[in-house]
């Protein structure tokens, strides 16, 4: 099967130093991939990067074989969506018209929604279980409430793709819990790839079919769950002290800080 998202031999700097370097990756429709790393390992510039919004000096990405730089902007949203980490709003939007946002690839310019159009958006809050939130304000919805709304607006533009930047920070486990539930549902009910970024992670390696751990700009090892969630490496990566053991229910493994 083709890849949705392939990136060949990535790299990408700012102006100074490499941010990224020697970046290789491929994700295939249902599959949920989390990208793991410390602070400033490059997670975010990955998925801009992905996403369009930052074009690497070197390598490229293509999606499902056409690179980005072949597609317009509207093009590459049909296929790509990022739920960004920290998403404001300037003004009192309700979270029906935050979620119709998501419409705009399919629009043409100056065209207002449609029939079709508003029955996505509130198929995309029925599937995130938001449709009773509607008509608030997104300034008056809980954290928890917001981030499966963003998630909502990212579905309604009717992506393969979807980029989520640590969408389960400030959470709490109940919340957390539900977004990766989520997150596991639509790539088991829309075949929808699902790439994130997360601290979570005891959590990604229950729900993820597979992990990438970055450390400075580069892959320090990717695979299973098992194969890249060890002391040995994430004492490398990390830089502190753990065990790595295993969850008594699911078997999946678990870091514990051990100084
Ligand atoms: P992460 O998301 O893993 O914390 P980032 O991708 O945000 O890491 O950052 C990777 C590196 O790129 C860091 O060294 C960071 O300082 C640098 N960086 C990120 N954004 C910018 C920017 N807009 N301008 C210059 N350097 C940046
Ligand atoms: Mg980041």
């Amino acid at each position: 099967m083709e890849p949705v998202l392939t990136l060949k031999n990535v790299s990408f700097n700012y102006g100074g130093a490499w941010a990224l370097r020697g970046i290789d990756f491929q994700v295939h429709s249902s599959e949920i991939v989390g990208i793991l790393g410390p602070n400033g390992s490059g997670k975010t510039t990955l998925l801009k990067i992905m996403d369009g919004i930052l074009i690497p000096q070197q390598g490229e990405v293509l999606v499902r074989g056409k690179s980005l730089l072949s597609l317009r902007r509207a093009e590459i949203a049909k296929e790509i969506a990022m739920v960004s980490q920290e998403t404001h709003f300037r003004f009192e939007f309700s979270v029906l018209e935050v979620v119709l946002m998501g419409r705009f690839p399919h629009l043409g310019r100056l065209q207002f929604e449609g029939d079709r159009d508003m029955k996505v958006a509130l198929n995309a809050l029925e599937a995130t279980h938001t449709r009773e939130l509607a008509e608030r304000s997104i300034h008056r919805i809980s954290g928890g409430e917001k981030q499966r709304v963003l998630i909502a607006r990212a579905l309604a533009q009717e992506p393969k793709v979807i980029l989520l930047d640590e969408p389960t920070s400030f959470l709490d486990l109940k919340y957390k819990r539900e977004i990766f539930q989520l997150i596991s549902s639509l790539s088991v009910d829309k075949g929808l790839a699902v790439i994130l970024v997360t601290h979570d992670v005891d959590l990604s390696a229950q729900y993820c079919h597979r992990l990438v751990l970055l450390k400075s700009g580069e892959i320090f090892r990717a695979g299973d769950p098992a194969s890249v969630i060890t002391s040995a490496n994430i004492q490398a990566v990390y830089e502190c002290p753990v065990v790595v053991d295993s969850n008594p229910v699911t078997g999946k493994p678990r870091v514990n800080l051990v100084k």
